[in-house]
């Protein structure tokens, strides 16, 4: 529920109107909109309140939410949020790219895939450090030193760096390495998880999970903004349908809806979304104009011998060509894309 206050109502009344509503047990949330003042009540059940608020001195009018999230709604925030990552701005004019291998697996693997990413005009590395494989079996990542590689090989490229953290006691850590924190499509609903990322001082990117609602999604997001942290970017990942020639359909119809629904940034992943490496292309150039506000790509120096993902990840050459393409995609649709390194002034 959304209080607009009247234009200059006294400070008493305002501190006994939030007071008020504490006592009742609701979260309360300042803000101003083109220069009016409002109060979002936040809690399980606010219509009961509708006519009081109404009723209070400091009260202009009110407004019902018509979703169960209120922090990631469009309806609380009208304008598009534009979440910072290192020097990386995601959600304004610039078409963000982050790419990098499944898997950091080696100091070569992941430093020469850094300079090759950032030649070719990605802005943010990735690599998993802490793998959520499906078998127990599968490699799991390098943790630790995982971490500590992915970190060196993006300062040295320039790069911000994105890594997944899994498991709410690792996030600390993961959060002294990376400039954006990964909860994956597996984790998009282990609440103790997003409490803790919500409770970290850094940016967090949302994967959609396998079988996740649009509404699931964004009331996942609702719990990092409600622990604290605003700074949330989404992504579509794909999800888990009766197809067999692909890994995952990339549902590309959430790219507009989520930007309709919720001011937040949002991302697709087209890797992860179909699984097969000559699909990549195609679905990025779809999901720029589908309004995405940036890209997820997986890139290996040498994709046959991949420990993990090596199917759906790109060669250097595959990288770069497919970024070519999309420059002249982002311009006209009216955003930007960084150059290569080579054509850079
Ligand atoms: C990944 O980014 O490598 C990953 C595991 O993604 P998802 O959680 O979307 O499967
Ligand atoms: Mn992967």
């Amino acid at each position: 529920m959304i209080a607009v206050l009247k234009p200059s109502v006294p400070l008493r009344d305002k501190a006994q109107l939030v007071a008020l509503l504490e006592a009742r047990g609701y979260r309360v949330h300042l803000d101003r909109t083109d220069g009016r003042e409002w109060v979002g009540v936040l809690g399980d059940d606010v219509r009961g309140l509708e006519a009081e608020l109404a009723a209070h001195p400091a009260v202009d009018s009110v407004r019902r939410l018509e979703t169960p999230y209120a922090l990631a709604s469009r309806a609380f925030r009208p304008e598009a949020s534009v979440v910072r990552v290192g020097t990386v701005e995601l959600g304004g004019p610039e078409v963000v790219v982050m790419a990098g291998p499944c898997a950091v697996e080696s100091e070569e693997q992941v430093f020469a895939t850094a300079r090759a990413v950032a030649a070719a005009g990605a802005r943010i590395l990735r690599g998993g450090a802490f793998k959520p494989r499906t078998s127990p079996y599968s490699f799991q990542g390098l943790g630790p030193d995982g971490l500590a590689l992915l970190a060196a090989a993006g300062r040295e490229a320039n790069l911000a760096v994105v890594t997944e953290v899994v498991a709410p006691e690792d996030v600390a850590l993961v959060a002294e390495h990376a400039d954006l924190l990964q909860v994956g499509a597996r984790n998009m609903q282990n609440f103790r998880l997003l409490e803790a990322v919500g409770a970290a001082h850094k940016p967090v990117l949302l994967k959609r999970g396998l079988v996740a609602t649009l509404e699931e999604l964004l009331l996942a997001a609702e719990y990092v903004l409600a622990a604290g942290n605003p700074d949330v970017i989404l992504c579509e990942r794909g999800i888990r349908t009766f197809g067999r020639e692909t890994r995952n359909t990339l549902d590309l119809a959430a790219v507009p809806l989520l930007k309709q629904k919720s001011h937040l940034p949002v991302i697709a992943d087209p890797s992860h979304g179909t699984g097969v490496r000559a699909l990549v292309p195609a679905l990025s150039k779809a999901a720029l104009a589908a309004g995405a506000d940036g890209l997820i790509i997986e890139v290996h120096p040498d994709p046959a011998t991949a420990l993990s993902d090596g199917p759906q990840s790109l060669t250097f050459a595959g990288f770069a060509a497919l970024m070519d393409e999309l420059r002249p995609l982002a311009s006209a649709l009216g955003r930007q894309l960084t150059p290569p390194t080579g054509s850079r002034a």
